[in-house]
């Protein structure tokens, strides 16, 4: 599943392309699985509208769109007023987003096809169709919990006042942070030298701090190196265009701590396979 830093790294790659660009007509396929709202209501809400940005909030992709223009006169008030519908894109396991020229043939499994002005089409490719598209059009999406790139230490703090779960449950709880996965829960605890299984409410604020900036350390470095997923993620080009980040524990079950040489261990913690030095980690 990709993980914050490739959802970035996508809806980077994917607003280079087609900011600005407008949207002609769109195409949905007629699996009901990845859409959260009828294809017949987005192929509506969507043709004529101008792309004003694509941003990661969270793990979904938002693709912001400007306010219709029914004739030129219109235009320029258009373009003044606030994105007001966003099309919410969620990769889920194999979610891909792909901007093609129109002559590109349709890969397997396309769910989705946005015809742009420009000629080229914005494709939506989902073979296991755990991925979902929404329109939203209530104020700007902002997904559930907080944002780890940008929340305060104080906020962060506040987070876990209280919280009686493991610390790498609460990371991955996406009520309170949003975009925080498997990876990136269990290399960012290694950094600030918390045990997985501590409980979350009773951490210092010093060890907290320290786990907040190596939460965003470690985002930020994998989204510089383009996402850090081992699987097949493609970016919006197309192309396999990720590198891995090297993890200091994750998926090293067995192999001697990069710091201090004692074996990786693996735990099963919400649910998850979690990695940690026995020996670094307290
Ligand atoms: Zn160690």
């Amino acid at each position: 599943m990709p993980e914050l830093p490739e959802v970035e790294t996508i809806a980077n790659g994917v607003d280079r392309r087609v900011r600005d660009d407008t949207i002609v007509s769109a195409w949905f396929s007629n699996f009901k699985e990845p859409f959260k709202t009828p294809p017949t209501e987005m192929a509506a809400a969507l043709a004529g509208r101008r792309i004003a940005r694509v941003y990661r909030v969270g793990k979904h992709i938002v693709v912001a769109l400007t306010a219709k223009s029914a004739h030129p006169r219109s235009a320029r008030a258009a373009n003044q007023t606030p994105a007001s519908t966003q099309l919410i894109v969620h990769l889920g396991m194999t979610g891909r987003l792909l901007v093609s020229a129109a002559a590109v043939p349709l890969a397997p499994h396309t769910h989705a096809v946005l015809s742009l002005a420009s000629g080229r089409e914005l494709r939506f490719v989902d073979p296991r169709r755990f991925g979902r598209l929404a329109l939203h059009t209530t104020g700007a999406f902002t997904g559930p919990g907080s944002e780890p790139l940008t929340i305060s230490l104080d906020d962060f703090v506040a987070l876990f006042r209280g919280r009686k779960l493991s610390i790498k449950a609460a990371l991955l709880n996406q009520s309170l942070l949003h975009g925080v996965g498997n990876i990136y829960a269990d290399e960012s605890l290694f950094r600030a030298g918390i045990r997985p299984t501590r409980i979350a409410g009773r951490l210092t604020r010093a060890r907290l701090a320290r786990l907040h900036k190596a939460l965003r350390t470690v985002l930020q470095s994998a989204i510089r190196a383009g996402g850090s997923s081992v699987s097949d993620y493609v970016d919006a080009d197309g192309e396999a265009g990720f590198f891995q980040i090297q993890h200091r524990v994750y998926a090293r079950e067995g192999q001697p701590c990069l710091v201090c040489g004692t074996p990786i261990r693996r735990i099963v913690l919400a649910g998850r396979g979690t990695h940690f030095c026995p020996h670094c980690q307290t």
